[in-house]
């Protein structure tokens, strides 16, 4: 009988169909869960190993190097260096469809160093990187749920593929439209991202991310002695500075939902010199591709009209972009589902003690971790209102380029203290604490139920692949931001790395000499 119900599901499984009785299916999930609460152990270590690693975008040398070491060594075949970007990677297990991609940011922010569970701004290492947003969570949990996974398609003969690969440089929105130019989810079903956040959440239709390019100018003039002939020289910083100026008057006359904003990364030497070379660089954010290409153009008219005010000459780059995102319904509905059945973690009281230290520390309600996941986010509305005022927006992520080649879904999971401002050493406070692993724990339990979802239940990558030609794309069509000459800006932060990287090296987090962390850095947690 079990020989024949063995070659029953063999057969299914070669004919794409994993299906199998409902009671079954129950008894595989709950010894799911408890396989992924087995392995909070690794969970911890990858988690903390990566915190401790704290590399900005496109210098995530050492998370890389580790994260496919361990999916190696789980029998994951990794393809390295993917889409010219030295530290992206795709790993690979199974065969067959469905094929699953799980994704999930790796790198971290400038400036953002801080000592875990300490509730006052303490670097590690001053002026340093560090997680002071919570990239070193996602992977891990990724990993969680792969190997859970892993583990009942080989039990249960279950045919599909589960691919992952790492958001590179999220923070400088860099890489995510070279995968989808390289082809990289040519084969794939549907994207399951996972991002970290306060609490479970999960959005669906138009999201609340702008869309954005990343572009610098450079101005080139001519040096002169900036007393003894400045009428010899011409200033790159005076073109930059006026580009700046006529963006400022003009940022009154476009839709109040565009965010334009610039840091200067080349200002000149020193004063007695006229600079003969200058750069800034901008971020265009709007709600929709064409909204972003005005805000681009404008740009680029006003470099031009700063290089002939100045009697210097420009050039830009591209450094990054990002479509808005859209979330696959069908997908997000049934994650929803999954998050309502894991439940939020238990929360110790010294978890909400850190919290509620934090919160008074930043001068936030004192309301702790979340007790209650909230309703599933509704989609944002694109058009402009009567007045003209389009979608009113925030941040921007790079999921978007993905989003709109293949069904995706942002997982949110809970391992950050609520009321922290976000790329910001608070932010980091919670992120090798306990407070993180149980949010890694937790995420990868909804991750892994909804890859079960999707690998049980064909009719729901049907379903997803319905709603995404048939609704979302209906009318809008992908078209990349990158022109054909457009690559990685793989050189970002590599001086800031080098600087940094010997002493914080020196932190890294050693998993055979410490149980956790917060151990090796003497840190005592609660009471
Ligand atoms: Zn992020």
């Amino acid at each position: 009988m079990k020989v024949l119900a063995g070659l029953v599901l063999f057969a299914l499984a070669a004919a794409g169909q994993n299906r199998m009785p409902a009671a079954k299916e129950t008894s595989l999930r709950a010894d799911m869960l408890g396989h992924i609460d087995s392995m909070k152990k690794l969970a911890q270590v990858m988690n903390d190993s990566v915190f401790s690693f704290g590399e900005l975008g496109f210098q995530e040398f050492e998370t890389s190097k580790y994260l496919t070491g361990v999916l190696e060594k789980e029998g994951f075949k990794v393809e390295r260096g993917v889409a010219g970007v030295p530290t992206a990677f795709l790993a690979t297990w199974g065969q067959g469809k469905p094929v699953i991609a799980l994704g999930s940011d790796i790198d971290d922010i400038p400036q953002a160093s801080q000592k875990p569970g300490v509730v006052a701004h303490t670097p590690m290492i001053e002026g340093a990187p560090g997680h002071g947003e919570g990239h070193n969570s996602g992977m891990p949990l990724n990993i969680i749920a792969a190997l859970a996974v892993k583990q009942v398609m080989e039990a249960e003969h279950l045919q599909g593929t589960i691919k992952l690969w790492p958001g590179v440089a999220e923070e400088l929105l860099g890489t995510k439209a070279y995968y989808v130019r390289a082809g990289m989810f040519k084969d794939v079903d549907i994207v399951l991202f996972a991002h970290v956040a306060d609490n479970f959440r999960v959005a669906e239709g138009a999201g609340n991310q702008t869309g954005l390019v990343s572009v610098e100018y450079s101005f080139k003039g001519e040096s002169a002695h900036a007393a003894g002939a400045p009428w010899r020289g011409r200033s790159a910083l005076d073109a930059v500075e006026l580009m700046d100026v006529g963006w400022n008057f003009r940022r009154e006359h476009i839709r109040v939902g565009s965010r334009v904003h610039y840091v200067i990364t080349n200002g000149g030497d020193q004063p007695n010199v006229v600079p003969p070379n200058a750069s800034v660089w901008y971020y265009y954010r709007e709600a929709d591709y064409p909204h972003v290409m005005d805000l681009w153009r404008i740009g680029d008219d006003m470099a031009k009209a700063a290089a002939l005010m100045t009697g210097t000459t420009v050039t830009s780059r591209l450094l990054g972009a990002a479509w808005p995102g859209h979330f696959n319904v069908p997908i997000a509905e049934a994650m929803y589902q999954n998050m309502l059945k894991v439940g939020l973690p238990q929360w110790s009281d010294d978890d909400q003690r850190l919290a509620r230290a934090l919160q008074h520390e930043l001068g936030q309600p004192e309301r702790g971790l979340a007790t209650k996941i909230p309703e599933m986010r509704k989609p944002r509305a694109v058009e402009e209102d009567d007045n003209g005022v389009g979608p009113t927006g925030g941040g921007s992520d790079d999921i978007g380029d993905v989003s709109w080649v293949v069904p995706t879904v942002t997982l949110n999971y809970p391992s950050n203290i609520p009321g922290g401002p976000g790329h910001n050493w608070a932010n980091a406070v919670s992120m090798a604490t306990p407070i993180a692993h149980k949010g890694v724990i937790g995420g990868a339990k909804v991750q892994a139920m909804t890859m079960l979802d999707i690998l049980l239940h064909p009719e729901l990558v049907d379903k997803a692949w319905d709603y995404f030609r048939n609704v979302q794309t209906k009318d809008t069509k992908y078209q990349s931001f990158l022109r054909p000459e457009d690559q990685p800006a793989i050189w970002l932060n590599q001086k800031t790395m080098e600087t940094f990287r010997p002493k914080m090296k020196e932190l890294y987090y050693d998993p055979g000499k410490y149980e956790t962390y917060l151990d090796q850095l003497g840190i005592k947690y609660g009471n």
